[in-house]
């Protein structure tokens, strides 16, 4: 996986990161999801090259990149959806379980994650 990585990427990481993004992904479990800030905070590689790593590590089968509406009131992760259907006039009324409430969803409440790929 990370040969892979270092293949598309070359240069743009040091032998550090791509020794901390391997033991990071290999931390993972089945059920963890990340998004690109919090990847980017813990592994300080700034943010435009930790979206290109998951990018990466998305076209080359080891992670699964979902986008998910989150309340905009209480933060609450309320539905997964595809990358198509967000257009800029994104908006959907969904209904917030933690809320308790239907809240008015656009595009700014749209975050991505990723995750491990489930079939491999
Ligand atoms: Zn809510």
């Amino acid at each position: 996986m990370i040969s892979q990585l270092k293949e598309r990427l070359g240069t743009q990481l040091t032998f550090q990161q791509y020794a901390s993004v391997a033991s990071y992904i290999s931390s993972f479990s089945y059920s963890t999801t990340v998004s690109i800030a919090s990847a980017s905070l813990l592994l300080e590689i700034n943010i435009e090259l930790m979206e290109d790593v998951l990018n990466t590590l998305t076209d080359i089968g080891t992670l699964q990149r979902d986008h998910v509406i989150r309340c905009p009131e209480c933060l609450f992760l309320i539905e997964t959806i595809k990358a198509v259907e967000i257009t800029n006039d994104f908006f959907k009324k969904i209904y917030c379980h933690c809320c308790e409430n239907d809240i008015e969803a656009d595009a700014s409440d749209v975050d991505v994650f990723y995750s491990l790929t489930k079939n491999n």
